[in-house]
Order: C-alpha cells, then sequence, then structure tokens
C-alpha cells in the first residue's frame, strides 16, 4: 500500500473536519444562514490572527491578496521599497511594477534573510510603502518582521507595512497590532490545512486613511467595497461558499489546540527536528538566513540533483515534497511543518528520506535511524514533561 501525502509548503496536509464542512455546505450565499456563517468565520480570523484591525476574506489564491493590498496602498509612481531574496519577494517587485510603483528594490542572495539594517537609508520620508515576505517559502527563511516593521516607522511614520506573510502566519510569531503591521497577508492552503483559493488579509486604520488619496484603478479588489460588503456578513461579488465553512471548521479546531502560539510551537518544533535530522544525516540546509518555521529546505547531496529525492520519495512512500524553484531547481528540497502536521508525521518522513539517501548510496545502511533518533531529541527535550515526573530508583531512561 502506497499512501500520498502532502509536505509541501503549499498546498498542505488537509484537516479531515475542514474537508467535510466544505462538502456539506450547500447554501444559498445571499441568506440569514450564510451570512452568520461568514460573519462568525470572519471573527474567528481576527481572533487568530490576534488583530483588532479589519481582515477580510477573498475569493483568490494568496497572490491575490498580494496584488489586493498593494492596489489599495500605493499610485503609479509612488516610491516602494521591496525587499527580495527568493522567488516571492521577486512575486512583490513584479506585481510593484506591473502597477506603476517607482520601485527600489533591495536584493539579497537566496537563502539570505533581512533585517532592520537592510533598510537603513532605503526607507525614507517619501517612501509610500514597504512590501516583503514574513517566510521566504523558496528558500526555508524568515526575515525579521518586527525590526524591519519598526525601522521604517522610525523612518517614516506614514509608511504602509506589507507583509506576506502567506507561509509566516502560524508558523512564526507575527504580532500585527504591536508592530503596526498594515496589510498582513494569508492563504488558505497554508497553517489553515485546507484546500486553496481562499485569501485573508488584516487591513490597519492607517491603510484605511490612505485609500482615500489613492489613484489606481481597481474593481474586483477594492477593499473599500469589500470592507462595506463583509462587515454586513457578505462579500461584494460571489464568496467561496465552501472554502469559508473549511476556514471556520479549521479555526475552531486550531482554536481547541490552542490558537495561534500552539500552531506557531508546533511548526517551530516539527522544523527544530527536521534541522538536526539533516545535520545527523550530513545534510546541509539551505542558505545562511534565520531558517522558518513554516519548512525546512535542504541542499541535495553533491552530485545528486534534489529532482530524484522528490522522486523517490513519492514513487516509494506516496510522500510529495517540492523541490527548489527556479534557478536553484536540483539543488535542494523542500519539507513542510505549517498547519496540520505533527511530530508522528515529521518521524516517517525522515525515515523515508534516510531510505532514499540509502538506496541512492547517499547513506550508509549502519546509519540508518540517526536522523529519527536526531528528531527524538528534539521532540524529547520540548515535551511539556512535568517537572516533578517520578523516576524511580535505578530505572534507566
Ligand atoms: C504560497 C505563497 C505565495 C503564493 O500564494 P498563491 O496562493 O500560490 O498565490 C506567496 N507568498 C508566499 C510566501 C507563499 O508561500
Amino acid at each position: 500500500m502506497r499512501k500520498e501525502r502532502l509536505f509541501t509548503p503549499g498546498p498542505t496536509a488537509l484537516l479531515p473536519a475542514a474537508q467535510a464542512a466544505m462538502a456539506a455546505m450547500g447554501l444559498h450565499h445571499r441568506t440569514a444562514e450564510f451570512r452568520q456563517i461568514f460573519s462568525a468565520t470572519r471573527s474567528l480570523l481576527q481572533e487568530f490572527l490576534g488583530t483588532q484591525n479589519d481582515v477580510l476574506m477573498l475569493a483568490s489564491s494568496g497572490s491575490g491578496a498580494m496584488e489586493a493590498a498593494l492596489v489599495n496602498a500605493i499610485s503609479a509612481g509612488d516610491p516602494v521599497v521591496v525587499l527580495s531574496a527568493g522567488k516571492f519577494g521577486e512575486r512583490w517587485e513584479e506585481l510593484a511594477k506591473a502597477f506603476g510603483a517607482r520601485l527600489e528594490g533591495v536584493r539579497k542572495p537566496y537563502g539570505q534573510s533581512f533585517d532592520a539594517g537592510d533598510i537603513e537609508g532605503k526607507v525614507t520620508k517619501d517612501t509610500v510603502a514597504l512590501a516583503f515576505q514574513a517566510t521566504e517559502s523558496s528558500t526555508g527563511i524568515r526575515h525579521d518582521v518586527e525590526g524591519l516593521a519598526r525601522a521604517a516607522r522610525r523612518a517614516n511614520p506614514n509608511i504602509l507595512v506589507l507583509v506576506d506573510a502567506i507561509t509566516g502566519i502560524g508558523t512564526s510569531p507575527i504580532e500585527i497590532d504591536a508592530w503596526d503591521l498594515d496589510y498582513v497577508i494569508g492563504g488558505s492552503q497554508k497553517a489553515v490545512m485546507m484546500q486553496p483559493g481562499l485569501a485573508y488579509l488584516s487591513v490597519s486604520p492607517r491603510a484605511w486613511g490612505a485609500m482615500a488619496a489613492n489613484q489606481t484603478r481597481r474593481y474586483y479588489f477594492d477593499l473599500r467595497r469589500e470592507r462595506k460588503s463583509q462587515a454586513q456578513g457578505e462579500s461584494a461579488c460571489t464568496p467561496a461558499t465552501g472554502l469559508i465553512a473549511a476556514l471556520q471548521a479549521a479555526l475552531q479546531f486550531i482554536a481547541a489546540q490552542g490558537g495561534r502560539a500552539a500552531l506557531v510551537a508546533n511548526a517551530e518544533m516539527l522544523a527544530a527536528a527536521t534541522r538536526a535530522a539533516a545535520e545527523a544525516l550530513g545534510l546541509k540546509r539551505f542558505g545562511t538566513g534565520q531558517p522558518a518555521g513554516a519548512l525546512t529546505a535542504i541542499q541535495s547531496p553533491p552530485g545528486l540533483d534534489s529532482g530524484e529525492i522528490v522522486k523517490a520519495m513519492r514513487r516509494d512512500f506516496g510522500s510529495v515534497i517540492a523541490n527548489g524553484q527556479g534557478e536553484m531547481k536540483g539543488q535542494l528540497f523542500r519539507v513542510a511543518h505549517l498547519g496540520y502536521y505533527d511530530a508522528a508525521d515529521t518521524f516517517s518522513l525522515i525515515a523515508q528520506l534516510e531510505l532514499v539517501l540509502a538506496q541512492a548510496g547517499r547513506l550508509e545502511r549502519g546509519r540508518l535511524g540517526q536522523g529519527v533518533r536526531a528528531a527524538q531529541e528534539v521532540w524529547l527535550q520540548h515535551r511539556p514533561v512535568p517537572a516533578a515526573a517520578p523516576m524511580m530508583a535505578g530505572q534507566e531512561r
């Protein structure tokens, strides 16, 4: 038997309760019953994100919400600073160019992190917006969201800070209100354990205020219109009713598990376990930046195309992991920890990886289990064992 399992950093493993809720949804969207679900889901989302800001749900993939944020934040000719060290940073650059921004790109090699020092002298009093990723999913690296946001605000109190947190939410700490983030964007197929197709974002009072002066033409992604409709439990056009029902179920599940903080702690632990396993197996992680909690990017052993590892994982175990993107293809593979993954999933994945490497002649048979063991040690360190757990005299661990 071979079960197919997704370990990709989007789409990720699906929560059965969310799948069931989606399949059961048959309501018309302009009914009191659906409005109640829509409003309840929005409240759960606000609680999940931990913000007082308005939150909106959009029927699009995550990139749609990136576009929505940008077209509502900037007008053509506005100076915009974009930080890019990977494929998704490049998406912000492309969007900013598409809408005529005066783009000030700050680039770093793939695999590096951005922090406050990187925007010194780049963000000025004239900069209208700063856009970056919380987690760069193409390289498995996180950026210093708090440091960047605070430094940008010091340089320009009116700047709009746009954070693509599509894989950052639920995998690393992001404090929307305390860090004064204007647009924070998420997507359904990442930490909230659902199928693709729904995006969500939070919008600050400063961002709403700045929209009055905005000249960019927009229709579907006009957030002022959405805000009015969504306050009434509706969206301007037809909402993705099934996905909204799924989001409600997923957010209820997450709340019962301990909320966003518990989800973040889980992802961070699985990421630490995976990094420890990679090291024990003599594999190097990709990049030199701060590793993400959402996913781990691991370099393929020298001379072995990472595509071979991806293929063998699927062929032998039905596990779908991600290859590198663009110029990183063949060099690295990526394993997800965001959303509906637990320690058992991660131990299993590492055991599979060991077998794939052994078959490729890249791991001596005698070393099988060393990666799993390293991951188990991380689990033991993180486990909240009561301090006074009784141990009998002479009993060994
Ligand atoms: C997945 C992802 C996106 C793109 O989302 P789509 O849903 O494919 O549009 C953007 N940014 C990051 C960081 C992502 O991980």
